[in-house]
């Protein structure tokens, strides 16, 4: 049996793009989220090799510091041409999320010269591994996965991240043209949501809410 989740959570993160999602997700369940951003608390080393790892070590170092539970997503856009990357590293190709036309145009550029030119070659997918760390150190974890295919040029302008390059399987708009509640929405008949947070999201859900 997973541990309960209640009241006051802190989420390891300082990207408002995720904490508007988070915030949105876990409201309706009562979870007063507060974000290692505005408690000022600093931002550990992602030191890991994996999605996993990377969260646990965000999610570890704000139950420490805050004394609360604590949530982080690791994330990242993993594109099978080109051997999983930028995987753990799709922020640190976005020059520490400044910069994603930057990434979306280098990851293109590298599939070009790999001669990935079609959408069958194009196939990249998104990774969320969700955390979450009581400050015992008793943590669980879930990880949700979108497939997909790149787009080029890039569509639309909702969302954050990469979101304009990626077309979620069975869609033909791109992340980057839907609405929050169509990307990361949990649909009420209890089918699986759309966005790799949400999936993981829903998997935290039955099991900590
Ligand atoms: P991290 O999880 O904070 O290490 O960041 C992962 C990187 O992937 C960031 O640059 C995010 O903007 C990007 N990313 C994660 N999830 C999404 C998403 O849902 N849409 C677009 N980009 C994302």
């Amino acid at each position: 049996m997973a541990r309960k989740l209640s009241g006051k959570v802190v989420l390891a993160t300082h990207n408002a793009g995720k904490l508007r999602e988070m915030r949105e997700l876990l409201g309706p369940h009562g979870i007063d989220l507060v974000s290692a951003g505005e408690l000022g608390l600093p931002e550990p080393d992602e030191t890991g090799s994996t999605f996993a790892e990377n969260a646990h070590i965000k999610a570890r170092a704000a139950a420490r510091a805050a004394q609360l539970p604590a949530i982080s997503d690791d994330s990242g856009l993993c594109v099978d041409a080109l051997d999983g990357a930028p995987g753990i590293y799709s922020a640190r190709w976005a020059n520490g999320s400044k910069d994603f036309t930057g990434a979306m145009t280098r990851i293109h550029e590298e599939l070009t010269a790999r001669g990935a030119t079609e959408p069958e070659q194009r196939k990249a997918y998104f990774i969320s591994a969700l955390s979450v760390v009581w400050p015992d150190g008793h943590q669980e974890l879930f990880e949700g996965r979108v497939d997909g295919t790149l787009v080029w040029p890039i569509r639309g302008t909702a969302g954050f991240g990469y979101d304009p390059c990626f077309l979620p399987d069975g869609y033909e708009r791109t992340f980057g043209e839907m609405t929050s509640e169509e990307k990361h929405g949990l649909p009420k008949d209890g089918s699986q949501a759309l966005s790799h947070r949400a999936r993981a999201f829903q998997m935290l859900e039955k099991a900590c809410l």
